[in-house]
Order: C-alpha cells, then structure tokens, then sequence
C-alpha cells in the first residue's frame, strides 16, 4: 500500500525548485535575489509518516468513512488536500463521536489524542490508524514511569495544544499521577519560588488554571517532580527551564538527595532541534536582510523557528505562498505569541527590502511540504526581481 500511495504523495508535495535549491548548496539566486535555504527544514519523519498513513487509510478503505480527530498536523495545505481526499475531520464533523461505530475508521494525528479519547474510540469499536509520532510515544512513556514512582510531571508546553493534553492525559494513568505545564521561563519561575518558599496554594492553582491535573496540592504535588516537554518547543528554553527547576529542588532538599526528588530528561524530538540548530547555523553564517518562515499559524515548531530568527533579523512567519501579496503587501501572524494563541493575521506594506544584492533566509516549519517551499521561492523570485 505504500507503495500505492508513493505517486499521489510526490504529486501532492514534491518540489523540484527545491531539490536544485539543495543541490546547490541550499542557495537559489536570480538577478539581486539570492535566497538561503535552512538545511534542514520542513516534514519531519513524524510528519512524513503521518501524511503517508492518512492517504494508505483512505485506499485501503474506500468504501468506509474515514476521519480524522482533528488535523493531522499544522498546516492549512496538507489538511485541505486531505479533506479533498474524502477524510472528514471529528472536530468540525456533523457526525458526533458517539455515532462512531465498527464500520468507522479514525486516524489518531502525529501529536496523538488524549487516554481518554483514545479510549473511547476502541470502545466504540473504531478502526483505529494511530499515526503517533515515536517521539512524543516516547515523552509519553516517561511521563507514565513519573506517575508510577509518584513524581509530578512538570511539562514545558502549552496546554491548549494537542500534544501537550494528550501528554498530561498520560500521568494520569495512575492515581498517584499529578501534571502541572510551564508555558515559559516565567511560569518556570513561578514554580520554582513555590518550590523553595512555598506560598499560597490558592493563588498558585489560580495562576495555572486548567493546566494543572484534578485535585492539584502544590504542598504535596512539588515535593517530587520530573520535567517533561512538547516536543516542538524551543530547545534552548527547555533546558534553561529544566535547569531552573533543578536548582530549586536541590536548593530545597539538597544535592545528595536530589534523585529522590528531581528527574529529567530530554524530549525535544530531534526534528525539531535540527530544524532550529540549522536556522540558528544560517542566522550565524549569512548576512541576512530578510527572513521567511514557512508554515501554519498553530504550528508550534514554525511559531518557535519564527521567535529565533525575529531576536536577530526582519522577520515574516507566513502561512503559504498566497501572503506574498505583491512586491508591496505581505500578510502574516506577528511573531511572538505562542501558536495555541489566535492572533490576527497582519498585512505589512514595503516589506520586502531594496538593497541590490538582496539576501534572504527561508526555513518551514515540520509541517510543511517542500511544494509549499518551492512556491515561496518562485514568489519571492517574482517579487524581487521586478
Ligand atoms: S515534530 Fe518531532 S515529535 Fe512532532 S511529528 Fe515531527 S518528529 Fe514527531
């Protein structure tokens, strides 16, 4: 079957713009404009094999309903080609999940689903193609062992995305099993007082909301803590968090008995940390006037690939080649906001630099193809050269 579904998918994605950009050592140029390609960017393996099992599922079963939770992944592209494709997604179906049967098959998205959810569709005897993605399989399993020994996962994320849910859902497969997410540094640091001075209770849970698990005891649940992450946050951030809760728990408690009280481990997927080390590596070794960041507005690894280049260059995050209105107008999701959080996209006016030559960075996030990529370039090409 994957073999059935190779053609569709180089089709649907493929760029051969892009492939002369990589063989020539990431770099297209036309008249003033050179662009430089990250060298690694866009579909992750996660990705690749999510995409992959969707279209396998949808030949496999051409005459069942075929549905997806939500989207497979962050990109407003591979999610309409998928819809083209006859695959209805649960959360903007009609169909409610309780009308879901044995002749229904429902694909899980690479960023998984919560127990709970994926509990209820076995129930209901679904066809299950779980496209999981290893590495957040992976966070997953040591999120459990955190529950198993008592210690509370402290997850760098943000809990209104899916992966972050569906990860916290995890530690609560044993009673013992407790989760708090950390967003960023300062709610890092809101922890990381408690933990050393304690504090009020109330206002600690009023601080975290919903993102802390039923029942919540700051008194108790901090005593022992094991840090956890989405897999697409940003590298550098994670490990300072990481590093923050380390040293307030050995503050609290001291360093010869910190392995009864702190865990760690890294779980940033390695797709992510190429995708940022190599845009970092291009930021570093070009001299930039521009930089394009390619992918959905709620992808968490683009919004995070976006934060990198704007401390450092003039940068755009768009969604698709269309936000290149002209040489002009550009539309775009300022940069800065976490992915999970709505923000308007904005239209700039004279965005597009006029010193001849003309250099610009590109990189896409995991979720998003390389026709995407090709596309911007031909745009940006058209744009620059006028
Ligand atoms: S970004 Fe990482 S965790 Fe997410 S699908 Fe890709 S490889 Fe898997």
């Amino acid at each position: 079957m994957k073999e059935a579904v190779a053609g569709e998918l180089a089709a649907a994605y493929h760029s051969g713009i892009v492939d002369e950009v990589r063989a020539n050592d990431f770099q297209y140029r036309a008249g003033r404009l050179t662009v430089h390609l990250a060298r690694e960017f866009g579909f992750c393996y996660g990705v690749d094999r999510a995409v992959d099992y969707a279209y396998q599922a949808r030949r496999r079963f051409p005459d069942q309903n075929v549905y997806l939770t939500g989207e497979i992944i962050h990109n407003p592209h591979v999610n309409d080609r998928l819809r083209a494709a006859g695959i209805r997604f649960l959360s903007e179906s009609a169909a409610p999940w309780d009308s879901l049967g044995p002749n229904d098959v429902v694909i899980l998205p690479a960023f998984g689903v919560t127990v709970a959810d994926m509990a209820r569709l076995a129930d209901q005897g679904c066809t299950l193609v779980d496209t999981t993605c290893g590495s957040v399989l992976n966070v997953w399993k040591n999120v459990v062992r955190y529950a198993q020994d008592g210690f509370t996962a402290v997850i760098h994320g943000k809990i209104k995305h899916e992966e972050t849910r569906a990860t916290a859902s995890q530690a609560l497969k044993y009673p013992q099993g407790r989760f708090i997410v950390v967003l960023d540094r300062d709610e890092a640091q809101v922890v990381c007082d408690y933990v050393r001075s304690g504090g009020s209770a109330p206002a600690f849970l009023a601080r975290f909301g919903d993102a802390v698990s039923p029942g919540f005891d700051p008194d108790r649940d901090l005593e022992r803590i094991g840090c956890a992450n989405q897999t697409t946050m940003l590298m550098s951030e994670s490990l300072e968090i990481g590093e923050m809760l380390r040293a307030a728990m050995a503050e609290r408690y001291g360093e010869a008995d910190l392995p009864r009280h702190f865990r760690a481990f890294d779980t940033i997927c390695s797709a992510t940390q190429e995708r940022q080390d190599a845009v970092i590596a291009l930021l570093d070794t070009r001299p930039l006037d521009l930089m394009l960041v390619v992918g959905g507005y709620n992808s968490s690894n683009t919004c995070n690939l976006a934060r990198l280049c704007a401390d450092r260059v003039l940068t755009f995050h768009i969604a698709e080649p269309e936000c290149l209105v002209s040489g002009d107008e550009i539309r775009h999701r300022p940069v800065g906001a976490p992915s999970t959080t709505v923000r308007s996209e904005q239209v700039s006016r004279g965005w597009l630099p006029t010193p001849n030559p003309l250099s610009v960075g590109l990189t896409a996030g995991a979720s998003t193809p390389n026709n995407i990529v090709g596309e911007v370039i031909e745009r940006l090409s058209q744009y620059a050269t006028l």
